[in-house]
């Protein structure tokens, strides 16, 4: 193929993208370069509830904005919450936003001129942390905040299954006996057990049979503890708060340990909220992956790291996704041809 810009290829490589991560409650942006190097990065705003019309008008905005101060920008990469068609970049269903059936991709595509990948919000953040840092071929991204969310890179590519919906680590069935309800209405999910809104649950469960101990005292009440008090109080020393951690890490540890079972993975990456605990999650989690995994004694054992971008590895992601896809792609200037996806309803 001919780089060069001519008649038949008049695009040029492209070298810089805009990033975007849609969150339940806001949106967050900005542009990358192919390695990860931020050029800009816009405040976040909330994301519009009700009208998804809002959001997809929130998104637009935001482009322009980033445009405005490098025109240059050739690709959109977009992560949203929610389950989404690949490579059609159809959100079919969020359940913490009010959109549904809504073709992102495309809108966006009309809105802006621009080539646009719209991929989940783990998976491109998954993509972000294997690009710019955690280079491994075979990870698992697990992100441990309000509910567990995850990508998985096999042989150097993100899973995304027949559809685009694979990889939901949270709701690996871990402990279906527990009774521990998932916001997905399935019992025993790892996100039940292991997520932040599991330990906030463990917390108030605790502090109700200790009224005057810390956690309860930190909150104001035992109905009032949430993770973040339960993570001070494990700072400060609190025995209590300490075992919920060991609590969660230990069902996280199960999960991976059936995740590296299947996949054989070198590396487990953990990020969201709750790996700012570290060693107070990382350590208990490490320890029951070890009990559960199999032939432990036969095999080289992944390391369990924190995740490098943080809260930025979304948006950063995205746009590193549609710029590794755009220089992969020689076919007019359109990312991924929309396949239509097979034996699903919309
Ligand atoms: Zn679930």
């Amino acid at each position: 193929m001919n780089l060069s810009m001519n008649q038949e290829n008049p695009m040029p490589l492209p070298r810089r993208a805009i990033g975007l991560d849609v969150g339940g409650t806001k949106i967050v942006g900005g542009i990358v370069t192919p390695a990860g190097e931020v050029i800009e990065r816009l405040p976040p705003v909330s994301t519009p509830p009700g009208d998804q019309s809002a959001v997809v008008e929130a998104l637009r905005m935001l482009t322009d904005d980033l445009r405005a101060k490098q025109p240059d920008v050739s690709a959109i990469g977009v992560g949203a919450a929610g389950l989404i068609d690949w490579p059609r970049g159809h959100i079919r269903w969020a359940p913490n936003n009010a959109y549904q059936r809504l073709p992102l991709r495309e809108l966006l595509e009309e809105l802006t001129d621009l080539p646009t990948v719209v991929d989940n919000d783990a998976n491109v953040a998954t993509w972000g942390e294997m690009r710019s840092g955690n280079q491994s071929q075979h990870m698992a991204f697990l992100t441990v905040g309000t509910g567990v969310g995850g990508g998985l890179v096999l042989g150097g590519e993100l899973y995304r299954g027949k559809t685009g919906i694979a990889a939901e680590v949270g709701h690996l069935i871990v402990d279906p006996r527990g009774g521990q309800l998932c916001g997905c209405g399935n019992v025993g999910c790892l996100e039940a057990v292991a997520s932040g809104t599991a330990l906030g649950r463990y917390g108030q469960e605790a502090a109700a049979q200790e009224p005057d101990g810390t956690l309860a005292r930190l909150a104001g009440g035992p109905a009032l503890v949430t993770g973040h008090v339960v993570h001070a109080a494990a700072r400060s020393g609190d025995v209590t708060a300490q075992r919920l951690f060991e609590r969660v890490g230990y069902w996280l540890g199960v999960g991976i340990a059936s995740l590296v079972n299947l996949f054989d993975f070198e590396l487990i990456v953990i990020g969201g909220g709750l790996v700012a605990a570290d060693d107070l999650l990382l350590e208990p989690a490490r320890a029951a992956f070890e009990q559960f995994v199999f032939a432990r004694e036969h095999r080289e054992l992944p390391p369990i790291v924190p995740a490098r971008l943080g809260a930025d590895a979304g948006w950063i992601g995205a746009g590193m996704l549609a710029l590794d896809l755009a220089a992969t792609t020689h076919s007019d200037d359109r990312l991924p041809s929309p396949v239509p996806a097979q034996g699903l309803v919309h």
